[in-house]
């Protein structure tokens, strides 16, 4: 016999809150905040960078960050004692689990921020463009002294994929200038900044959503600070905002239409991880329409499994319910919990029974090409969603406004527009307006809007 007493059960309140409106009538006083994802080649300081900004805003502890100190000196490697705080990053500590896009949180002044930080080792490519599908904007991080590795190797691609999942805006982090000959070159900013400003203008971006901001992450100039006013650094502290001054203009214009939050809820499954033995399931997203609350019940596309949400977070605090924009965690219970577990995967997509997403076989994309096209085999990504597939009819090549300008084209050529129907070999959840990315043989081929659906799926989820 056992002396146990049954766990108690987390407290769910009952389903009553018009969330939309009072959404709005908190609008005045709530604070702005911004998810970004961070791109940029390998070892331009990007974890360094992320590590400075956790400490001098206080969401880490220096205390912490000498811990790592000593563990890198031992290794011989103490300028990365910043960088492991990402590495070592709490989402994965806290819960013991491995996620694929982590989570940092923390908050200026006037805002509060989200860092998503797709690990570089595994499988990068599929999740940097789930986590820049996630975001609000983009921080490209690029060393001052070697802008060419940078344009030669993972700066240019990191950049086509953020613009072909949709993101607008970046901040540039012109970063190591510490580090530049003569240190704090006012005339190397110059130029690494017009040549980065031309490959997000070559790339798609609009010139007034692209900040630039020299930086030091290792020192930490210009990052939360303004550097000295005197010495190398004066030109800076005269004429530039520091980055963290950029991330809050950004932050304060970023709004969600209250029009998405009456749409029915929808929230594509970015990790699926066991946050406490008091829930099965906890599942992370980005709620891209409507509004969630606890209590309510939930289907999971494409296998339709239903499931009740216990528990809501927003970056790592509790709350009573979530909105279109906001990144949160979901902790979701079942009757059949064997069930649920069996049946929801990364990518698929959460919604109400009475308004589900369709899941077909084939849909049409209006895309922009960056490859020659051809009818064949290719990678699907929808955000966290990657499915095998092919191209299987090109439909026409269409004008900037959406003209038809030829039908049945033979081929789309680099830098055209056109209509594609894309077939896939597993169960599509979709709607009308996703980002779609086209990938094959490790390039990105083309990105576009998802603008027709086609036959329902009809094989096993
Ligand atoms: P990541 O691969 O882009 O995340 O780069 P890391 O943050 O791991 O940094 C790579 C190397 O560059 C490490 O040795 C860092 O100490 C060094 N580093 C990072 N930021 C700076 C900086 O602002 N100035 C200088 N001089 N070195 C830096």
């Amino acid at each position: 016999t056992s002396t146990e007493q049954p766990a108690a059960q987390p407290k769910v309140k009952s389903k009553n809150i018009d969330v939309p409106t009072v959404w709005a009538e908190t609008t005045a006083t709530r604070r702005p905040s911004a998810a970004f994802v961070v791109i940029g080649h390998v070892d331009h300081g990007k974890s360094t960078l992320m590590g400075r900004l956790l400490l001098d805003t206080g969401a880490v502890h220096q205390r912490d960050i000498d811990r790592h100190r000593k563990e890198a000196a031992e290794q011989g490697k103490a300028s990365f004692a910043l960088a492991w705080v990402m590495d070592t990053s709490a989402d994965e500590r806290d819960r013991g689990v491995t996620v694929d896009i982590a989570q940092h949180y923390f908050s200026t002044d006037t805002a509060d921020f989200t860092i998503l930080d797709a690990p570089g080792h595994r499988d990068f490519v599929p999740n940097m463009i789930g986590g820049a599908s996630m975001a609000d904007l983009g921080v490209l991080v690029v060393d001052a002294n070697q802008l060419e590795s940078g344009l030669k190797g993972q700066t240019r691609e990191h950049v086509l994929l953020a613009r072909a999942v949709g993101l607008e805006r970046v901040v540039v982090a012109v970063n190591k200038m510490d580090g530049a000959v003569p240190s704090w070159d006012q005339h190397l900013f110059r130029s690494v900044s017009e040549e980065v400003c031309k490959l997000l203008t070559d790339t798609g971006f609009d010139r007034d959503n692209i900040k630039v901001v020299p930086c030091s992450g290792l020192n930490g100039e210009n990052v939360a600070t303004a550097p000295a006013a005197d010495g190398p650094t004066a030109w800076v502290a005269r004429s530039s905002q520091t980055l963290i001054a950029a991330l809050d203009n950004f932050a304060a214009s970023t709004t969600t239409p209250s029009e998405l939050l009456k749409k029915p809820i929808r929230l594509q499954i970015t990790d699926i991880f066991h946050a406490s033995s008091q829930y099965p399931i906890s599942i992370s997203g980005r709620i891209s329409a409507g509004t969630v609350q606890i209590g309510e019940t939930i289907i999971i596309m494409p296998s339709s499994v239903s499931a009740s949400i216990k528990a809501i977070d927003v970056a790592d605090s509790p709350v009573e319910y979530a909105v279109a924009g906001q990144l949160v965690t979901l902790h979701l219970t079942a009757d059949d919990v064997e069930q649920l577990e069996r049946n929801v995967r990364i990518g698929d997509m959460l919604c109400y029974s009475s308004s589900p997403i369709e899941v077909v076989s084939d849909f049409t994309v209006t895309l922009l090409s960056y490859q020659p096209l051809l009818p064949g085999p290719v990678e699907v990504h929808i955000g966290r969603l990657q499915l095998p597939g092919r191209i299987t009819s090109l439909l026409e090549l269409i004008d900037a406004d959406g003209g038809t300008v030829k039908k049945k084209p033979r081929i789309v050529k680099a830098g055209l527009r056109a209509k594609v129907k894309v077939t896939v070999d597993r169960a599509l959840p979709g709607d009308v307006g996703n980002r779609v990315v086209i990938r094959a043989d490790g390039e990105t081929f083309g990105s576009g809007i998802l603008s027709g659906l086609g036959e329902r799926w009809v094989g096993a989820a």
